[in-house]
């Protein structure tokens, strides 16, 4: 059954360029069946929840069945449901009625790698070496004399080797395939012609289901050198997460934008036979330059792409003004949508990050602030600097992407008991990083210990990842319409957001501030300042306040504060 699809209006062909997305991680968001596991039965009885929040689609993480190795992002079957979040009837349920909250869903679609358990896989080590199965994906013979070693020097992005050997059908030590994150997430083979195929009929399917856009996985390392060959020496002492990404022969290559026009080309073309449906793209592409990810881009390829670096930057004024001057000096120009964001699966909560003693340093972990672990955090300290960023990110022209908890100041989680870690990172990595799990607990609605804080419907014995009982405190429901919660900040915003409809233009102008730690713009008649000193500051816009992420007069920025103005 598909899912009914309400017809657009011109108005919103592009819907994408300023909507505020919500990322949802789905074993993470709600159990509606009390196993400790998010489930699509619960992001339904939530909608209410997110509608209320103002929200204009969400982002579901990967939700097909999967071994769940890397949770998810080790697809096993593109065209189903996992099992233990629902069925495609769910699913076909929660679009329909996430429409009648005027809310889109876009998922997850993961095209570099599927798990070792998915069918192209076990059918190419079935046929053995030379069959054309083993051309969806990059097996090579091994080095060495008896061919034991791995064909070339790529590590894998968690750590190891990016080989792993597999046992021919006749028992003998065989191939070896290339798995840049895990051993079971094997890369696929773009070059062949069938791999784009089977893709097309996968996005068409959920398209079919009602699904308006995804975000796509891992997009950097879609293209591979020619010959495989061996990647250049990295400095001696390089951290074994950092070696993958410094491998020029995977990272950023032309072919990446061969892959997106193959993409693009469906999406194109499924808007012309339903002329009443508008889809999009946006990219998880962190690249070394913005003129690489202005590349990504545009008509023929991606419709978006995260400009992940106000995320990367710390809260450091010229770390943040740069993030914006590449924004809206390079993108904007060239009318490419801003695509904004501060938080994701694989990141260290704003609270916590903006919390660390070091947090006022300049930004110096470009791509990894899962490493920044060491300085100690001040909880409240980096809940103010992380509702003021929201504020000042939620009045940018652009789309907003929000993960999660956020909008009630979920914080990472530090202290997970190491035998209750999940991502791959954990062990890969020789347990030098914990990894992602301190981003992924599950939210807490209630302060009802015994359901999880109201993650689970009935009272269970634990949640998949355990939840700090410092989570209560934050719960949802305790914040609901209460003035000054975070709740309640969010949900003003992005009600601001839709009302003033100087926020709609793409016309922004920046004030100039005598004080570097002052950041400020006006948008039309609305303006909006950031105070990220650790002193009160006069406001450089004078008029009505409309909202102020702490407190405070319209006279005087707060410290690590924002504020908007209706000017007068
Ligand atoms: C996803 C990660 C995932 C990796 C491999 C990333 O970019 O965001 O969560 O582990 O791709 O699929």
């Amino acid at each position: 059954m598909t899912a009914p699809v309400p017809a657009t209006t011109n108005s919103d062909t592009e819907w994408w360029r300023r909507a505020v997305v919500y990322q949802l991680y789905v074993r993470s968001f709600s159990d509606a069946n009390s196993d400790g596991i998010g489930d699509l039965d619960g992001i339904r009885s939530h909608l209410p929840y997110l509608a209320a929040l103002g929200i204009d689609a969400i982002w579901l993480n990967p939700c097909y069945p999967s071994p769940q190795i890397d949770h998810g992002y080790d697809v096993a079957d593109y065209l189903d449901i996992e099992p233990a979040y629902g069925t495609l009837a769910t699913f076909d349920a929660l679009v329909a009625e996430a429409r009648s909250h005027h809310i889109r869903i876009m998922m997850d679609i993961v095209p570099n790698h599927c798990s070792d358990q998915h069918k192209w896989f076990t059918d190419a080590v079935a046929a053995g070496r030379g069959s054309k199965e083993r051309d969806w994906f990059w097996f090579r013979d091994g080095k060495g004399t008896n061919g034991d070693l791995p064909p070339n020097n790529w590590q894998a992005w968690f750590g190891g080797p990016a080989w792993s050997q597999v046992i021919e059908p006749d028992g003998s030590a065989g191939q070896w395939y290339l798995g840049l994150f895990t051993p079971q997430q094997p890369d696929v083979n773009w070059l062949n012609p069938l791999v784009g195929d089977a893709f097309e009929e996968i996005l068409r399917f959920w398209f079919d289901r009602g699904v308006d856009g995804f975000r796509v996985d891992a997009v950097t390392v879609l293209g591979k050198a020619p010959g495989l060959p061996d990647a250049p020496p990295v400095p001696l002492g390089t951290p074994v997460e950092d070696i993958a990404m410094m491998n020029p022969h995977v990272v950023c290559r032309p072919e990446v934008n061969d892959v997106f026009t193959r993409m693009r080309g469906v999406v194109d073309a499924y808007e012309i036979e339903h002329p009443d449906r508008k889809l999009t793209f946006v990219t998880e592409a962190y690249t070394p330059t913005w003129d690489i990810l202005a590349s990504y881009i545009g008509p023929g390829q991606m419709h978006q792409s995260f400009h992940f670096d106000l995320m990367l930057a710390s809260w450091h004024a010229p770390s943040v003004r740069k993030a914006l001057r590449v924004a809206f000096e390079e993108l904007a120009p060239r009318n490419l949508p801003l695509t904004w964001t501060l938080n994701n699966h694989d990141t260290q909560r704003s609270v916590t990050r903006y919390g660390r003693s070091n947090a006022a340093e300049k930004t110096s972990i470009t791509h990894n602030n899962l490493r920044n672990v060491d300085a100690t955090v001040d909880a409240d300290l980096g809940l103010r600097r992380a509702r003021a960023m929201a504020a000042f990110m939620l009045a940018l022209p652009g789309s907003a992407y929000l993960y999660y908890g956020e909008e009630i100041g979920l914080f990472e989680v530090l202290d997970i008991p190491e035998d209750r870690l999940q991502d791959p990172m954990w062990e890969r990595t020789g347990h030098r990083s914990r990894g992602r799990d301190g981003c992924r607990v599950p939210m807490p609605w209630t302060d009802d210990r015994a359901t999880n804080f109201g993650f689970s419907t009935l009272p269970t014995l634990d949640s998949w990842m355990p939840q700090p009982d410092s989570y209560g405190p934050r719960n949802a429901a305790a914040q609901a319409g209460v003035p000054g919660s975070t709740l309640a900040m969010y949900t003003q915003a992005l009600a601001l957001r839709r009302s003033l409809t100087d926020l709609a233009s793409n016309d922004t102008k920046w004030v100039h501030t005598d004080v570097p730690e002052l950041i400020a713009y006006r948008r039309g008649s609305v303006g909006v300042v950031l105070n990220m000193s650790s002193a009160p500051m006069a406001n450089p816009h004078s008029g009505e306040l409309l909202l102020s992420s702490s407190d405070g007069t319209c006279e005087l920025v707060p410290a690590n504060t924002t504020m908007w103005v209706q000017l007068s």
